[in-house]
């Protein structure tokens, strides 16, 4: 990917069979290969009579097979099943599943084309566009990756019908990110779902709405130079909460951890940006009613600080925040004393 246009084309559908298979027809027969997880696989896929008839490889689900193995079992399958520059892979699942096929794609033979089919609330609005591949390795998140986009992202909400309610306010949180970034109308439709008895028709126009926050990030600034930054509101004190949480073998999901991270930056943002406090109290008061609270210790506070430290995004050795003005309004580069970001950690103690 070159140039700063936006390739991807992407597709939402009620009808995935209608949308998806007219696309493969490009495709030599014996040239078109699928990667899943088990999870999705058992859910959606195993009996799907469409799906049948290709070839398949199924990992394991889960963030801890999103690893170099399994990387190399989706290049054996392609390369076993003699695939070639004009194939083409399939990814059918969540984040994790797409990061991970997106990156054997691009690499095996020097790039393939791929198709994601994103099954989760968060790898539909985010992980799925814009063109960010990868998998973990030496400990470290998305330490190996690609920038390259996928030819096509099919989204199919009725996927999510079958995500935990975890899972599915993990996606949440990054659409509150969204709209908080870059659409305030955005934000205030999500304050009025109801999140209690979800319309899974009526969230296709929001999940449309979200992608277009991401899309529009995405095709000014494709390698994440300047504005994309502004996709990491509330991601430097959300990865060093879910760091913490790994290192002390807690259970939070990305999107929980952006959203307390959320909470934290909006204080930072009432008090170096001017973000108006009113503001940053009524929003925490929703994300915390929706996502509970974390409790922390004093010495988390430092380690949390420690963690910020190590954050890829860094430049200089100076921690790196996206912060607000307003709704809509985002600062990029903003750079915090240690003690206001430890107050932003008090405040979320106690909201
Ligand atoms: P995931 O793919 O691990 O899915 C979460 C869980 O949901 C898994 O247990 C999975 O088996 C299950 N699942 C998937 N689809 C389901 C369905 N339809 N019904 C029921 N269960 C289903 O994780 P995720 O939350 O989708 O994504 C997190 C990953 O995305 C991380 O690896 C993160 O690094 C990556 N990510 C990438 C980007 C990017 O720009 N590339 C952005 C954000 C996140």
């Amino acid at each position: 990917m070159g140039n700063s246009s936006f390739r991807s084309e992407i597709i939402f559908t009620d009808n995935l069979h209608a949308d998806l298979f007219p696309l493969l027809s490009e495709y030599h027969d014996g040239k078109i290969f699928l990667v899943t997880e088990t999870r999705v696989n058992s859910l959606w896929l195993h009996q799907n009579p469409y799906f049948l008839k290709i070839p398949k490889i199924i990992l394991q689900a889960g963030e801890e097979n999103k690893k170099l193995s399994s990387v190399a079992s989706v290049w054996e399958f392609l390369s076993n099943g003699q695939a070639d520059r004009k194939s083409l892979l399939i990814n059918i699942g969540g984040g994790m599943l797409t990061d991970l096929g997106g990156f054997a794609a691009t690499t095996f033979k020097r790039g393939i084309d791929f198709i994601n089919v994103p099954t989760t609330l968060l790898s539909q609005v985010d992980a799925s566009v814009g063109g960010k591949t990868g998998f973990n390795f030496n400990g470290l998140k998305n330490e190996i990756g690609t920038f390259h986009e996928p030819k096509v992202v099919v989204i199919y909400p009725p996927f999510l019908q079958t995500l935990d309610k975890f899972n599915f306010l993990s996606g949440y949180a990054e659409m509150i990110k969204h709209g908080l970034i870059h659409a305030p109308e955005h934000l205030q439709e999500l304050m009025y779902f109801n999140l209690e008895n979800i319309d899974y028709s009526g969230i296709q126009e929001l999940i449309r709405h979200s992608v277009e926050v991401k899309k529009y990030f995405v095709t000014n600034d494709p390698f994440e130079k300047n504005i994309r930054k502004a996709l990491n509101f509330g991601h430097t004190i959300g990865h060093a909460i879910e760091s913490l949480a790994m290192e002390q073998s807690r259970t939070v999901l990305h999107g929980t951890a952006v959203a307390w991270g959320i909470m934290a930056e909006l204080f930072l943002s009432s008090e170096n940006c001017g973000f108006p406090e009113t503001e940053t109290r009524r929003i925490s008061k929703w994300i915390s009613g929706l996502y509970g609270k974390i409790s922390f210790i004093p010495s988390d506070y430092d380690r949390l600080f420690e963690l910020m430290k190590h954050d890829k995004k860094n430049e200089s050795n100076r921690i790196n925040f996206t912060l607000l003005s307003g709704i809509g309004h985002f600062e990029i580069n903003q750079n915090c004393q240690k003690e206001l970001i430890l107050k932003s950690l008090q405040f979320l103690q106690n909201h």
